[in-house]
């Protein structure tokens, strides 16, 4: 069996609850909007600009499966991942996440 480096952590994949899968933020009763879906990775509002330095760093924006659109919350930019609704990045927004 081969091992591959994955960033899937499927504990916050499960149930209602809304963990940011790098700090553990729980979002669950939060509104507060942003975020994305990098790779199976849910990323806080919170943790976003700082793990943008990576992503813009080795260029990994083709990585970003869905951006929070502004009107909507973290959390249910999160169920929305869940049921496979994604949020595309335009090229303009990834051009704004380089800045
Ligand atoms: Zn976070």
């Amino acid at each position: 069996m081969s091992r591959e480096f994955t960033f899937v952590d499927l504990t916050s994949l499960l149930g209602d609850t809304i963990l940011c899968d790098l700090c553990n933020a729980d979002y669950t009763d939060s509104d507060e909007t942003g975020g994305m879906l990098f790779g199976s990775y849910g990323v806080c509002p919170k943790c976003m600009p700082t793990f943008m330095e990576g992503v813009n760093k080795y260029e990994e924006h083709h990585a970003i499966k869905s951006l929070c659109p502004p009107d909507m919350s973290h959390r249910d930019f999160i169920y929305a991942a869940r049921r496979d609704e994604m949020f595309p990045p335009t090229a303009e927004q990834i051009e704004e996440l380089k800045k």
